[in-house]
């Protein structure tokens, strides 16, 4: 017989045509569910480690499928990602916690700004900075209000590339973060060429900074090196007050967690920042 190659396995294997045929299934219903509003956003704090109060939100996608019920990201935004849906709802992301901003910036909250998810391929596309641009000026919205958080994988891919991309977004004074800090095996040399402002501290050296000495360390050495090349590091993942403490006491500026508050819906969101402004 001929050889037809690692792509053909799933004709023999029944589990694996399984979740590939589920995976077929979903790819074409990605592209239909941005047209049927089936997308929103969740918002979750991100406060000041010093004094608590909140500085930014992150806007977090979340599919609400009509058989499936609520998809989290982690299942299909790598499937928009190899589709090239991601294009398409990455900027819907983007516009719409844009829109969310104008609208607290409208209620009074003045300092808070947004933090949006960039995958690999957004970071790709020519038009980024141009839809980022837009995005900004029809919310009526500065550079600074924005944050944008890419994976520190993400840029190994392509690193020289991705210094480039980075130029361009620093450019229009948008904040820059770099996600999922420490789990990229970035080296010194390179970090240091990178324009962003902040590091975000990987969940799972947070996770157990109470029990393992050695993630203890990781922390502290995270935050001596944002602290050396000026950057501003935020801890994400912070589940109890412990943490936070100790977080705190390490120097990081800025904390996100279940301890402070969960992924919010919009009207949930607006709520905590008012609660909060009323405290
Ligand atoms: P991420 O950017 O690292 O986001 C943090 C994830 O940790 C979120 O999961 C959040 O709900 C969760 N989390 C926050 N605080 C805690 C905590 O205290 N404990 C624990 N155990 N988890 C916490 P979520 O919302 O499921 O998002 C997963 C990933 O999906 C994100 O990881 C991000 O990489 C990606 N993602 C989410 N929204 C978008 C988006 O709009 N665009 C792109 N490209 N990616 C997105
Ligand atoms: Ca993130
Ligand atoms: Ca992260
Ligand atoms: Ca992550």
């Amino acid at each position: 017989a001929r050889d037809l190659g690692p792509g053909n396995l799933r004709m023999f294997h029944p589990s694996l045509q399984q979740s590939l045929s589920e995976r077929i299934g979903l790819e074409n219903e990605l592209k239909e569910a941005l047209v049927n509003g089936e997308f929103f956003l969740h918002y979750q704090p991100q406060v000041c480690a010093v004094t608590e109060r909140v500085l930014g939100m992150e806007a977090l996608v979340r599919w609400q499928h009509p058989e499936l019920g609520l998809v989290m990201p982690d299942k299909f935004i790598p499937l928009a990602e190899s589709t090239g849906a991601i294009a398409a709802i990455g900027s819907w992301v983007l516009e719409t916690a844009c829109k969310q901003l104008q609208d607290w910036r409208a209620l009074g909250f003045g300092d808070v700004r947004m933090a949006v998810n960039l995958s690999a391929q957004q970071l790709l596309l020519s038009d980024l900075g141009e839809s980022v641009q837009a995005a900004l000026k029809r919310a009526g919205l500065m550079g600074a209000d924005l944050e944008l958080e890419i994976t520190e994988s993400v840029l190994m891919q392509d690193p020289q590339r991705s210094i480039e991309k980075l130029e361009e977004l620093r450019s229009l004074g948008v904040r820059l973060s770099i996600d999922d800090f420490g789990t990229g095996y970035s080296s010194l040399g390179y970090l240091k060429m990178l324009p962003v402002h902040s590091f975000k501290l990987d969940r799972s050296f947070v996770r157990d900074i109470g029990t393992s000495e050695k993630d203890l360390e990781i922390c502290a050495t995270a935050v001596g090196l944002a602290r050396n090349l000026g950057l501003e590091i935020v801890a994400e993942g912070v589940e109890d007050s412990e943490q936070a403490a100790q977080l705190r006491q390490l120097g990081c500026n800025f904390l996100q967690g279940y301890y402070f508050a969960r992924p919010l819906a919009a009207y949930a969101a607006t709520n905590y920042l008012m609660e909060e402004r009323e405290s």
